[in-house]
């Protein structure tokens, strides 16, 4: 049992990451489905909060059972009302074709020093960020050069820099994650009578670390563990299984 009655009765709301915490090696499975409808049927407000794009969101907003998306690590939300999908940007957008060019000129530089890095497939399809993968698709890059990336990224004025368990993402601004959940529940939230208190956030990777400090309820899936030495911010509770079966082991005792 990973939750106190007291716990159970608290969470009235599920935000999660998407890749290795609903997904399971890659694969959305038919559980991790069944499961999210089950929470859905239950009452739960339920959002994904992802580093994936916009136009990610937009596709699993309309093909899955929950209520609102964080996408592009903060860059804005899409929020389910009256059977209609509302975007909102979160990113400052005044600037963003001069954006948009210094974060391709700061990726062509990182090329020059590691001639295999490549952007992720799915990079056409984002708004405000710049994706390298690292995993999703071979070559893959190593810890070391993973480390030199975000050393660089780190440096560079004005940029944020999140690790995920497949990208290393990039953006102008300070938005985050965090920023996007503070509106979602300042908005949606608010009208539905949910807090901070009532969520549980689920994650796997260095870019949920300030979730799991901003959230008091926080669970990590298994992989986590791969990511523990990391992380200054652990998730109150783990589970035992892996990516999308961690997901639905933990969903399972917030349903009976
Ligand atoms: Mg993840």
């Amino acid at each position: 049992m990973i939750f106190s009655p007291e716990i159970k009765s608290q969470v009235k709301a599920i935000f999660s990451d998407f890749d290795d915490t609903l997904t399971h090696q890659s694969l959305f499975h038919s559980e991790t489905l069944r499961t999210i409808e089950q929470l859905k049927q239950k009452g739960f407000w339920l959002v994904i909060v992802s580093g994936r794009p916009a136009g990610w969101a937009d596709c699993l907003m309309r093909i899955l059972p929950i209520d609102a998306m964080v996408f592009e690590n903060g860059a804005g939300v899409m929020v389910k009302e009256n059977n209609k999908i509302r975007t909102v940007r979160l990113a400052n957008d005044q600037k963003i074709e001069e954006e948009r060019k210094i974060l391709r000129e700061v990726f062509d530089s990182l090329k020059k020093e590691i001639p295999h890095l490549k952007l992720a497939t799915d990079q056409p399809y984002r708004l405000y960020d710049y994706a390298i993968d690292f995993i999703e698709e071979p070559p893959p890059l190593s810890a070391k050069e993973i480390e030199f990336v975000l050393n660089r990224l780190s440096k560079k004025p004005g940029i944020t820099a999140k690790l995920s368990s497949i990208h290393i993402n990039y953006w102008c601004g300070s938005h985050t994650k965090v920023t996007a959940c503070e509106y979602l529940l300042n908005t949606e939230g608010k009208k539905r009578h949910i807090n901070k208190e009532n969520v549980l956030y689920s994650g796997d990777s260095p870019n949920d670390e300030p979730l799991f400090e901003f959230f008091p309820l926080s669970i990590g899936v298994a992989n986590i563990k791969l990511f523990w030495d990391k992380l200054k911010h652990h998730p109150k509770y783990l589970t035992l299984e892996e990516g999308g079966k961690g997901f639905k082991e933990f969903a399972e005792e917030l349903l009976t």
